[in-house]
């Protein structure tokens, strides 16, 4: 479902969206997997898994006592600590080289230089600004760099950088090579259900099947009939975007069906199996359907579907 939304182009990027109470929230996700709690195991897997790409979008800061992500930033005099300091920026005037905070220049609407009188107008060529000076409103010291501390505004903890998890937030692409990939399985799957709809069996794709040894397998289409549900027919898809399909989904389909037993069991390949999968796909009864493209496929398996039914 959540590679649908991507393909359909309903979706075209994952981006977290903050939630001052809980951090960053995938809500696209949420609505798809139900649990928020399971939302970024779930990315991250498909990460993992190659399916998504992902680029940094923030760091968040957590409280190391209560964990929320309510986080503020103080600055801080580096002699008493206090963060009741003030900014301000230092002004040089050019011509007799006076230096103050610019408070000290304000005179009505005016930067006027206290030592020579000058009237300070254009900026870069009468004085330049020189950087910023703290002063702090609790010991009355001056500063240029202040000390930063965190400070959790849930359960007020004051804390340090040191002290502190962090925690990257990302912003997911589906991979161009994926999307490639789940296009031609996912356009297939509905006109083969429609088919095997209108020739009365009943579908489920994808479905879950168990075998003798009590676990259970996936396969892209399980379809049975009225008169047959013990004995299903399954259905596999493999697909690969450049050259031949290999033996790997043949094997595994195979470890499948001897553990399930199914009336019948299809292999659709597209464009094709190479030859070595080919033998295979024979010697363990499974039925090979080929074709350049969809469409071509498609018709083969109707047409190997009809004949054995
Ligand atoms: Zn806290
Ligand atoms: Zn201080
Ligand atoms: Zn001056």
């Amino acid at each position: 479902m959540f590679l649908s939304k991507f393909l359909s182009g309903e979706l075209c990027e994952v981006e977290p969206v903050y939630d001052p109470k809980r951090g960053y929230r995938y809500e696209t996700v949420e609505t798809i997997m139900g649990d928020p709690s399971e939302v970024e195991a779930f990315l991250e897997k498909l990460y993992e898994a190659g399916i998504l790409a992902r680029q940094l979008h923030d760091e968040v800061i957590f409280c190391p006592k209560c964990n929320s992500a309510g986080i503020s930033t103080r600055y801080c005099c580096p002699y008493c600590k206090s963060f009741n300091i003030k900014k301000s920026s230092l002004i040089e005037h050019v011509k007799c080289g006076y230096m103050d905070v610019e408070e000290n220049f304000h005179k009505d609407d005016r930067l006027i230089c206290q030592k020579c009188h000058d009237e300070l107008t254009k900026p870069d060529v009468d004085y330049r600004r020189a950087g910023v000076w703290c002063t702090c409103k609790e010991c009355n010291k001056s500063f240029d760099i202040p000390v930063a501390k965190l400070f959790c505004r849930d359960c007020h903890k004051e804390f340090t950088f040191e002290d502190a998890s962090i925690r990257p937030v990302y912003t997911y692409t589906l991979k161009e090579d994926a999307k490639k990939e789940a296009a031609e399985g996912w356009v297939l799957i509905p006109p083969i259900t429609e088919f095997l709809t209108q020739n009365g069996y009943e579908v489920k794709s994808p479905a879950y099947l168990k075998g003798k040894s009590g676990a259970n397998h996936m396969f892209d289409i399980v379809a049975t009939t009225k008169e047959n549900t013990k004995n299903p027919t399954v259905i596999d898809l493999a697909t690969s975007t450049n050259n031949t399909v290999t033996e790997q989904p043949v094997i595994a389909l195979f470890a499948k069906i001897f553990d399930v037993t199914p009336h019948a069991a299809y292999l659709i390949a597209i464009p094709k199996l190479n030859d070595n999968a080919k033998k295979m796909a024979e010697l363990y009864n499974i039925q090979a359907v080929e074709g350049k493209d969809q469409k071509e496929a498609i018709n083969n398996l109707k047409e190997k579907i009809t004949k054995t039914k």
